[in-house]
């Protein structure tokens, strides 16, 4: 149901709360650094079309660099489903993202804790996804406050990243913490088709080295597209890697 209207757009990075003026500059840092990174191998090019950039990074490849991608999950865990993603993805050593709603939290708090001990990246999606812009500020910071310590009781760690449901910010929002906003490259829209076949070619047409790709681990079509994707990019040269090694490496 939430996922009718869960509309994901741009990458990109803010922070909520107080204090946090250095994770800011990193965040802004992050994001332009990959955007230097792209146009650096451009200019590297001398004025190129896209053949020369896809032979760079065909050398990059071949000197055992690997590209980088990030699998992002929203709105879990779900009882099936994220068992399901969970058990493929270990299979293939492959750690993701995943944003997770409160209230799914105190539903499945086992999955939440292996989720954590397998390694993965787990943020926040808010309690139960409503657009943090439509309530006031104190109803807000308590979506995400309630949800920090519901992951925090499980698996002895604050998340670090927010993904405010729909992408939508609350532009003055000032809870009392430190998150980094992460919002996504392409949006694969496996909640909308539920079709295999389509959530795989969104991603393999799109891709692009530190792409941010999002999806939602609810669905048994998402854990089949997902591994096709990795086996997929994998065999192209990517690695698959949780956003932090995205936004700041
Ligand atoms: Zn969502």
């Amino acid at each position: 149901m939430f996922d009718l209207i869960c509309i994901c757009m741009i990458t990109g990075m803010i922070i909520c709360g107080m204090g946090n003026g250095q994770i800011l500059r990193q965040g802004i840092m992050a994001l332009s650094g990959q955007e230097e990174a792209r146009s650096a191998s451009a200019a590297s090019q001398g004025d190129t079309g896209e053949t020369e950039g896809e032979e760079q990074g065909d050398l990059i490849q071949e000197q055992g660099e690997k590209k980088k991608v990030a699998l992002t999950f929203d709105d879990g865990p779900h009882p099936q489903y994220t068992l399901e993603m969970l058990a493929a993805l270990k299979e293939r050593n492959v750690k993701a993202t995943f944003f997770l709603l409160g209230e799914a939290v105190e539903q499945h708090p086992e999955i939440v804790k292996q989720m954590h001990e397998d390694g993965h990246t787990i943020g926040n999606h808010s309690y139960k996804h409503e657009q943090l812009s439509k309530l006031s500020m104190e109803q807000a910071c308590e979506q995400v406050e309630r949800t920090n310590r519901l992951i925090y009781d499980i698996t002895g760690v604050y998340p670090s990243y927010l993904r405010p449901p729909f992408g939508d910010w609350h532009e003055k929002l000032d809870c009392e913490v430190n998150m980094v906003e992460v919002l996504w490259d392409i949006d694969t829209l496996d909640w909308s088709s539920k079709n295999h076949g389509q959530i795989v070619e969104k991603v393999l047409k799109n891709v692009q080295e530190n792409d941010i790709i999002l999806m939602h681990d609810g669905y048994e079509t998402s854990v089949t597209a997902a591994m096709e994707i990795i086996d997929t990019l994998n065999k192209q040269g990517y690695e698959f890697v949780t956003v932090d090694e995205i936004l700041f490496d």
